[in-house]
């Protein structure tokens, strides 16, 4: 009884259909799974049909980034309603934002003398959530680079001369929207951005979870967030922040996420919702 609660379709940076997902899903055969593409929810209609199919539970969720003074941080909604009117309207500022940061990152490589052009990467990316990796797939497709590590090593990574820092809202914004839309708000791997020192401050901002489990998490550090969940009574999350295709194989269902975190993640979701005066259940009138 596993789950993956970390994944991304083509609607963001991964490469899978919402049906080729489900399909992933159900072959590793998970029981839950939720999608988590960066800054769009464009996919969560048709993943959580496609997983009906397959008896698979669907969660709806989103990651955004964030920071925390000069610290990048990644949160992920989940149960995020996508219909909520101020969700929508930052999703979009957040896409045009990514379209935006794409031209300029070409701009850069053509300043480089690398001949890209800005409508090659947005044909390829095919959608409205475009980011680095759609520029480096660009790079290798046009015969620019040899390899997306070389993309991202020569051009891309931070630092690096066609790199363009992206717009990231505060922390405390990130939870507040999350919360407005009726999602609960969980770090994602913590392990990965070195963001310990930032923890207290994030969990002060009103933090419901944190993604222990991740690709990128050793097992001690798993344990290590286990640790910090536990004393600060927050959720435990993990998936596999699978996008795709890697060294031949999806990364989806390798990371061992046992379902009970579930079934407490759509607990408290259900209970934040009952707080938020929203009646679930029909109760029997008063005789
Ligand atoms: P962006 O949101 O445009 O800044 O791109 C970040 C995304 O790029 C991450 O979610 C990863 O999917 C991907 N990424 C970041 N660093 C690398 C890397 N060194 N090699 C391949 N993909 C990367
Ligand atoms: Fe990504
Ligand atoms: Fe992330
Ligand atoms: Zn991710």
């Amino acid at each position: 009884m596993l789950v993956d609660l970390h994944l991304h379709t083509c609607f963001s940076d991964g490469t899978y259909t919402p049906e080729e997902l489900a399909s992933e899903a159900q072959r590793a055969g998970l029981k839950a799974i939720a999608l988590t593409d960066h800054d769009t929810m464009e996919g969560c209609p048709r993943l959580a049909t496609a997983c009906n199919t397959f008896g698979i539970e669907f969660i709806p969720a989103c990651e955004f980034t964030a920071e925390l003074g000069d610290v990048e941080i990644h949160l992920i909604g989940y149960f995020l309603d996508s219909e909520n009117a101020r969700l929508k309207v930052e999703l979009v500022r957040f896409q045009e934002v990514r379209q935006q940061r794409i031209r300029e990152m070409v701009d850069r490589l053509n300043h480089l003398g690398i001949p890209l052009r800005t409508d090659a990467v947005f044909r390829l990316a095919n959608c409205r959530a475009p980011g680095r990796p759609h520029v480096a797939r660009t790079l290798v497709s046009e015969g620019l680079c040899s390899s997306l590590d070389e993309a991202f090593d020569r051009f891309l990574k931070k630092g690096k001369p066609a790199w363009v820092p992206k717009f990231k809202m505060s922390a405390l914004a990130a939870i507040e929207l999350i919360h407005e839309a009726g999602g609960l708000a969980v770090l994602a791997h913590p392990g990965l951005n070195r963001t310990d020192e930032v923890i207290p401050q994030v969990i002060e901002a009103g933090l419901d979870g944190l993604e222990c489990f991740h690709t990128k998490h050793s097992t001690s550090m798993t344990e290590h967030y286990l640790q910090i969940a536990e004393a600060n009574r927050l959720l435990v999350t993990g998936g596999s922040d699978c996008h795709g295709m890697s060294k031949g194989k999806p990364l989806i269902g390798t990371i061992k996420v046992p379902y009970q975190y579930v079934e407490s993640l759509r607990d408290a979701y259900h209970k934040r919702a009952v707080d938020r005066g929203i009646m679930l259940v029909q109760r029997s009138p008063a005789i």
